[in-house]
């Protein structure tokens, strides 16, 4: 029951501060447009390498697609300080998405990531047709919960036990340069296998909001689990919160906010709809750890959004971000792909 007094005291410093979802939506539509324009590059890259061009461009940003790769190049980067050559532009993709959330929990996945946009889009429209949020129940929940973070406990107890070598010889290998290529193909030439799991998980995402993110993303677990240890977190003043639950229903990865002094939780995606609908003044707000001061909402994820174009925008300029992998080579590759990995 909210508390009256409570209640009589928020009339007075009623929350006037605007949401800001449309900035958010405005973030995720500019990196879906890139990631569109990136893929039909991507097709012309093909297209053309198909057609026997003298020349071909490959648009670097493809590898933030490799996320595999990347972790590999990020754990061969740890061991020597040298930023393996073959996929430099999703190594410096990964920096950014990690730094981001080092900031401020899972934002790269309310603010940035393409298929977590489509993921929240297909969810809205489930919840429009059938007029209501559905949940999954609490005892399915948790147990599918930990699904992603088997999938990533998979790929790092692989990845992480590797000596430099082991990870430069992968790094070069053929498999590892054509590895966009095979990806292409493998969207391309859809096996029916493929097509009823991909069509099952846009069933499940109309169904239950974020299905994707929430149980099966190993990117999403990562991010989840560094998160934990960002300098932003979400703080409730439980002198002024009134206990409507407001932010507990606005909140998409149901976190009970309302009963939470600071929301710790690898689910958070920082989208802020929560502090969004709070209707009473300073009572949900960011605080910068370890300092304790509070911080403007948008101020803060423009900054993490900042934070992940500045560290792409530096691999750019210093050359860390096109390979240089040669026409010929891709060409030989794609010839070759059939066999690659075999
Ligand atoms: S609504 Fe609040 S608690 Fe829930 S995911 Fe968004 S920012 Fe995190
Ligand atoms: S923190 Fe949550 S429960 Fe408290 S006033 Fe704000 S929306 Fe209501």
């Amino acid at each position: 029951m909210p508390d009256t007094n409570k209640v009589r005291k928020v009339s007075i410093i009623k929350n006037t501060e605007k949401p800001i979802q449309n900035y958010r939506f405005i973030s995720q539509t500019i990196f879906m447009l890139i990631t569109i324009w990136i893929g039909i590059e991507y097709a012309i890259f093909i297209f053309r390498l198909e057609g026997n061009a003298l020349e071909v461009y490959r648009p670097s940003g493809v590898e933030s697609f490799l996320p595999i790769s990347a972790l590999m190049s990020t754990v061969y980067y740890l061991r020597t300080g040298i930023i393996h050559a073959i996929h430099p532009a999703g190594f410096m993709i990964f920096a950014g998405i990690v730094a981001m959330s080092f900031y401020v929990g899972k934002s790269f996945c309310s603010w940035v990531c393409p298929v977590g946009f489509i993921s929240e889009l297909v969810g809205d429209f489930g919840e429009k047709i059938f007029k209501k949020k559905i949940s999954m129940p609490k005892f399915l929940d948790i147990p599918l919960r930990t699904l992603k973070y088997l999938l990533l406990l998979f790929f790092a107890s692989s990845i992480i036990p590797m000596s430099a070598i082991e990870l430069r010889f992968f790094l070069d290998s053929d498999y590892n340069i054509a590895a966009d290529i095979k990806m292409f193909e493998f969207f391309r030439s859809l096996s029916q296998f493929s097509f009823i799991v991909l069509m099952s998980l846009l069933v499940l995402s109309v169904l239950f909001k974020n299905f994707w993110c929430r149980y099966l993303c190993p990117y999403g677990a990562l991010l989840g689990f560094i998160g934990l240890f960002s300098i932003h977190k979400i703080s409730r003043n439980t002198e002024t919160c009134i206990d409507c639950s407001l932010c507990d229903k606005a909140c998409p990865s149901k976190i009970p906010v309302s009963k939470r002094k600071l929301v710790i939780s690898d689910e958070c995606t920082s989208c802020v709809q929560c502090i969004d609908v709070c209707p009473v003044k300073d009572t949900l707000e960011f605080r910068t750890l370890p300092a304790k001061t509070y911080s403007n909402k948008l101020v803060v994820l423009i900054t993490a959004v900042i934070i992940f174009t500045l560290i792409l925008s530096a691999g750019i300029i210093s050359g860390k971000w096109n390979n240089s992998v040669s026409t010929a080579k891709y060409k030989e590759l794609y010839e070759n792909r059939n066999s690659l990995g075999h």
